[in-house]
């Protein structure tokens, strides 16, 4: 059996470092995600929109409808 366990990494898109969140922390669209390398600001939905592009390519569609879940409750 394949693991489907997987995650999408958010890079930092002025360094390209991992961004690691605050697990605790719940982000949602709008926000800004501070890097812990350079301390730029990232634009969450910027992250979210290369993500869904790399998740796309790793692990198809499940990746992308999660986000896209994600992002419609978001919305609410
Ligand atoms: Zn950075």
């Amino acid at each position: 059996m394949e693991d489907m366990n997987f995650s999408i990494e958010l890079k930092c898109l002025f360094c390209d470092s991992v961004l690691k969140g605050d697990p605790e922390a719940e982000l949602s669209s709008g926000d800004m995600v501070e890097c812990q390398e350079c301390r730029e600001l990232n634009d969450y939905d910027a992250l979210i929109d290369i993500a869904s592009e790399e998740g796309k390519e790793r692990v198809a569609e499940v990746a992308v409808s999660e986000i896209e879940k994600m992002l419609k409750k978001a919305f609410k």
